[in-house]
């Protein structure tokens, strides 16, 4: 995975050849080739899509300037008017507020919980089932091979927006999904200084219908962003190994502190979401969430950590953290804070951490 995407080595080359910014390519007689025009196709793109495709298990990927892209780049390009679409009541809200958009383009949306598998009651006569394991960001879990098997009973496609695990961390196209949709600006880069997503399939056809709505609406990755991160593919693995035992720890320094309540982390061996979870994910991202008492606890706490950046998203190899409710949109309690795992020094962390919470108390 290290080498995921690089070409085969050719004398006096680099290993990772360097981005190609070019608007338009040498294009003499006829218009086809892989390279005409910037806004249709780049090297860069190529190599990085490449080597996600390879992490995906093998799928054709199309990157997209960033994750909302990516999402609205499925379900825009795949629902017509009069189909019906199951969103996630509980999802990430911009992916939410794109229930408007498809509604007034004629589309029918209905929304039901991640937790429990219940979209699965809303999948008759569907056309796109789209699904978010683990949420953002309570953490709540779905089977998606059974929500797969019901949607695909129901002639339905499903996409899962995998973001939060990586396809280090989970292969919805392996557990039988259509599309594994992602922003890439999170954990699959993971240094927070970029905006970047993906969508990847193993049907030829989607692809196609994904590229070309890329190509229509032009939301083009720029060639900087993608270099930066297939150069940061080759660390994946070590920054998700540290960040998912950093997280781990967190969650069981947090179990059962006497200020902490609705602790979620679905690698805790107790948390609800941990069965269905062990079956399908092999790493269970960096994401820990909890309650603080009330909205200036939380305030205090966030405050008093000199280790975890305020700061919202997640992923990044520097820990951050937020009070989500401050956003609104999201059906979360005042004191509800969504903490995101880096690569720091486990003790060093979870002692800032712990004495953050008692300068709360
Ligand atoms: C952040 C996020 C997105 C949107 O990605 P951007 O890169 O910010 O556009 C979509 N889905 C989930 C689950 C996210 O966390």
């Amino acid at each position: 995975m290290v080498g995921a995407g690089r070409p085969e080595a050719e004398q006096f080359t680099p290993g990772l050849p360097g981005p190609v910014f070019a608007a338009h390519y040498h294009l003499a007689g006829e218009a086809s080739g892989p390279y005409t025009y910037g806004r249709d196709s780049n090297p860069t793109w190529t190599l990085l899509e490449q080597a996600i495709g390879e992490l995906e298990g093998g799928a054709e990927v199309v990157s997209f300037a960033s994750g909302m892209a990516a999402v609205a780049g499925v379900l825009l390009s795949q629902v017509r008017i009069g189909d019906v679409v199951v969103l996630p009541d509980d999802c990430y809200q911009t992916t939410r507020a794109l229930q408007e958009r498809l509604e007034s383009y004629g589309a029918v949306v209905r929304m039901g919980p991640t937790a429990g598998d219940a979209q699965i009651g809303l999948v008759e006569g569907a056309r796109l089932v789209w699904v978010e394991t683990p949420s953002n960001p309570r953490l709540d879990v779905c089977d998606v091979r059974r929500v797969v098997e019901a949607a695909h009973a129901a002639g339905a496609l499903v996409a899962v927006d995998n973001t939060l695990a990586t396809p280090l961390g989970q292969r919805p196209l392996e557990l039988g999904a259509d599309f594994s949709v992602a922003s890439d600006t999170k954990s699959l880069t993971g240094h927070g200084d970029l905006l970047l997503g993906h969508v990847a399939t193993r049907d030829p056809e989607l692809a196609e219908g994904v590229r070309f709505w890329r190509k229509t609406v032009g939301a083009v990755p720029g060639p900087m962003e993608a270099w930066l991160a297939h150069r940061s593919l080759a660390t994946l693995q070590l920054r998700l190994e540290r960040q998912t035992a950093n997280a781990l720890a967190i969650a069981e320094a947090l179990r059962g502190h006497s200020q902490v309540s609705g602790l979620r982390y679905p690698g805790l061996p107790d948390d609800s979401s941990h069965e269905v979870a062990a079956r399908q994910m092999r790493r269970f991202g960096c994401v820990v969430s909890f309650t603080l008492r009330d909205e200036a606890s939380a305030e205090r706490f966030l405050g008093s950590l000199r280790l975890v950046m305020q700061a919202t998203s997640f992923g990044s190899v520097h820990s951050s953290a937020e009070r989500r409710g401050r956003w609104g949109g999201d059906a979360v309690e005042p004191g509800f804070v969504r903490l995101s795992a880096g690569i720091e020094d486990t003790e060093d962390l979870v002692a800032d951490i712990l004495r953050a919470l008692e300068k709360t108390a």
